[in-house]
């Protein structure tokens, strides 16, 4: 067998992640690999902390990327925060706030749920009465953007009912992070972990995680020792923190940290707020184009992620045969429903780099045909149309 070098298809991603990645990244990834101790990579290292300090809003000291991809970031925020015993308040409105329930009860803690229907965002005032009623609980746990039904939660609200009832807060925001409004500091969020392949259209495979001192306070006071000797925050920090000489922990994934400062540097150059804008604008036209074509959302318009559009399968349609014609005839990928919404429902991302006018046009245009040409009841030859109308209504 001669095996050859793997020669990747070249695709459009507009699935829940990873997204297209922008080709000034995989350039920087190609640069020279250098030493994890090399005083120019220690360099690079604390010009990153700043650059997810501004992409987090924030100033928390301890800011940096997990060397794993963003389940990583969320196992470091909970193993380091759940001791044994401990009651955490766990909202539920889709695949990953089970994936929260599992981690807590991992590290010996207790969850309490709180459950919404998927595809809404989780319901403060339910989040309250659970607070109240267990005096006892030390965290709130929520996902911000949940990738698995396009629902965004109000996390300012969620965190200030939390701090009101001496809860510290865990947020997820893998998928908010660069594509929607997040302001860590302002909003007390204490431990947030997210990852690089979504809005921040870097290569998957690290965890930007931040936390507030309030959170270091307590992963200090901790009785147990953390459980998990990779992710224990006393030990990263040696590495991470920049106080003083740094030590050896794990070697560095150095090649992929240059991909996230470059994606950093990126969302810098644009601004934060005009990826926010962008995201909402690119959503708006897709949007336009669905609803032309008869294919409606799952999540109400107050609650809908820009970066991650769910929409309604049309009766009579097969999902995956759609799916992969999309990806044979215009290689372009989208998402498929996750759990009880497998079947029912598609996900379009438009996340970082992919958030596009080009993208937004291309998967109007290939569904149009695709579904137009297996006969499934839509609205033929006017969703292109309807989203360049919104886009010349928002530049008007
Ligand atoms: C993608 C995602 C994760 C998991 O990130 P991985 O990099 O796949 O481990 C966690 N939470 C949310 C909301 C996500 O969208």
């Amino acid at each position: 067998m001669a095996y050859q070098s793997f020669h990747p298809p070249v695709r459009t991603l507009m699935g829940p992640g990873p997204s297209d990645v922008n080709p000034r990244i995989l350039e920087a990834m190609s640069r020279p690999t250098i030493g994890h101790l090399d005083p120019a990579f220690v360099g690079m290292m604390e010009e990153m902390k700043d650059l997810l300090r501004y992409a987090f809003q924030t100033d928390n000291a301890l800011t940096m990327p997990v060397s794993a991809p963003g389940s990583a970031g969320m196992e470091t925020c909970f193993v380091n925060l759940v001791e044994p015993g401990d009651k955490v308040v766990v909202c539920q409105n889709g695949v990953f706030g089970g994936r929260m329930k599992e981690n807590v009860e991992r590290c010996g803690g207790t969850a309490v749920m709180v459950e919404d229907a998927w595809g809404a965002a989780v319901d403060a005032d339910k989040v309250d009465d659970v607070l109240k009623a267990n005096p006892d609980a030390r965290l709130l746990a929520f996902v911000h953007a949940e990738t698995s039904t396009g629902a965004i939660s109000d996390a300012k609200a969620l965190a200030a009912l939390a701090h009101r009832h001496d809860c510290l807060v865990i947020a997820d925001t893998v998928t908010s992070l660069g594509g929607s409004p997040l302001k860590v500091s302002e909003w007390g969020l204490d431990a947030v972990y997210s990852g690089t392949q979504k809005c921040l259209s870097c290569t998957p495979g690290l965890s930007p995680v931040t936390f507030s001192d309030r959170a270091v306070e307590a992963v200090k006071k901790r009785k147990s020792k953390v459980q998990s000797w990779f992710m224990d925050l006393n030990l990263v920090l040696g590495y991470w923190g920049g106080e003083g000489k740094r030590a050896y922990h794990h070697t560095a994934p150095i090649n992929a940290l240059y991909g996230l400062h470059e994606a950093l540097v990126i969302l810098h150059e644009e601004g934060i707020e005009h990826a926010w804008q962008r995201h909402q604008d690119n959503h708006l036209a897709l949007r336009a184009g669905l609803e032309a074509m008869g294919l409606s959302f799952v999540v109400k318009a107050a609650s809908r992620l820009p970066q991650l559009n769910a929409v309604s399968i049309p009766a009579g349609v097969d999902d995956a045969a759609v799916r992969a014609r999309l990806l044979q005839e215009y290689n372009l990928e989208i998402g498929a429903g996750l759990g009880p919404m497998a079947g029912k429902i598609w996900r379009i991302g438009l996340m970082g780099f992919a958030s596009n006018r080009t993208n937004v046009l291309l998967c109007l245009g290939a569904l149009d045909a695709v579904l137009g040409d297996m006969g499934a009841s839509i609205e033929r030859g006017v969703a292109v149309g309807a989203a360049m109308q919104a886009y010349t209504q928002a530049s008007a």
